[in-house]
């Protein structure tokens, strides 16, 4: 087995900051690849993560927004070749019931396989620096990472690579959403709760899709001022608006969908009470759903969409190309050594989308 020297940001303490070190990657094997890593987006479950974890004598390499080229190829590995462009996304294990029936976001093994820092086989690539890997099967706050078939999309060599970093999660999960677990059709109404990346690529694709209204509710005017230019008719300002109310208003009863981005329980109640009855409320906030609402209302647990990765991101991209999908809007780029600024930024909602460099394409 090769053993790579790369640097990667690892979080030692609980809340960071993370510092970037040398350290040894073993790999990849068989059905992995090797994936010099270019750029990667910053995510709240990042965030979150670096907030809740308290385990000092286990560090973690966290990241989950990766963008590279391919360097290595594993045997078994046929969906790509050295030097071609990749954007990382989301692990699932290939063989259970919902992978095999194309629905790798209800991995009976999701948890595992993107939250257990080790391969499903529990080896980690990163044993040998006493630090542990594979979050996402990516880890990409690194020069480089490991991913398998599974997780890695193609993409065009024609475009800026680190653009396309936060496809692979926060902007997938937000156009998933509408496109794929809601099915959200022309016409239909639409209340965005939260218009940060996941909110805002919501936003984007319920335009795309024609709905109408599409109303975005956040606490910050700046997202809101985003929100209309990105497609959405309608915004509230939760700090100075009552939401319900002027729900009623615009549409003269309530919404047919909301998109729950907040995490905020209070939010949550309050999209199910703007409900039309048959309306569905999109938990993006790790909860499950139910369907025992009156009147036909349901909430729906989301993970990532719904979205297989190698057909819905060069989805996304086409819509780019096409003008319909601008999430560069949503972009700021930072050094890679500026890492603990992207992520304060990130936390107090000065950037919307940070981006991390870390190589030259
Ligand atoms: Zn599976
Ligand atoms: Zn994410």
């Amino acid at each position: 087995m090769q053993v790579h020297k790369i640097q990667a940001a690892v979080l030692r303490k609980k809340g960071g900051p993370l510092k970037i070190e040398a350290i040894e990657m073993e790999g990849p094997r068989d059905d992995e690849v090797l994936v010099r890593i270019v750029a990667t987006g910053i995510c709240h479950t990042d965030i979150d993560f670096l907030d809740d974890w308290d385990e000092p004598d286990n560090p973690v390499v966290l990241g989950h927004e990766g963008a590279g080229v391919v360097e290595r190829v594993g045997r078994s590995v046929k969906s790509v070749k050295r030097g071609d462009h990749v954007v990382l996304s989301y692990q699932s294990c290939g063989r259970c019931p919902q992978c095999r029936s194309g629905h790798p976001a209800h991995c009976e093994y999701f948890y595992e396989a993107n939250f257990g820092f080790k391969r499903l086989d529990g080896s980690n690539a990163l044993q040998r620096s006493g630090v542990r890997g594979h979050f996402f099967g990516q880890s990409s706050f690194a020069t480089h990472t490991l991913a398998t078939g599974r997780n890695l999309v193609k993409v065009p060599k024609v475009l800026r690579l680190e653009l396309f970093a936060p496809l692979g999660c926060g902007l997938q999960t937000g156009a998933g959403t509408v496109m794929n677990s809601l099915g959200v059709s022309t016409g239909a109404s639409i209340a965005i709760f939260g218009t940060g990346a996941v909110g805002l690529a919501a936003v984007m694709a319920a335009r795309i899709v024609h709905a109408s209204p599409i109303i975005g509710v956040d606490i910050r005017p700046n997202r809101l001022q985003l929100a209309l230019e990105l497609g959405a008719t309608h915004t509230i300002d939760n700090c100075h608006d009552e939401v319900a109310s002027r729900i009623t208003e615009i549409t003269g009863k309530g919404v047919d969908y909301v998109v729950e981005t907040t995490g905020n329980p209070k939010m949550h109640r309050l999209a199910i009470d703007v409900l039309n009855p048959h309306g569905t409320v999109a938990l993006l906030t790790g909860e499950s759903g139910t369907d025992s609402l009156p009147e036909g209302r349901r909430t729906l647990g989301i993970i990532q969409g719904d979205a297989v990765p190698q057909r819905f991101i060069p989805k996304l991209i086409a819509l780019y190309r096409a003008g319909q999908f601008p999430f560069d809007r949503l972009v700021k780029f930072y050094d890679f050594s500026e890492i603990n600024r992207a992520i304060a930024d990130a936390r107090h909602g000065d950037t919307v989308k940070p981006v991390l460099r870390i190589s030259e394409v």
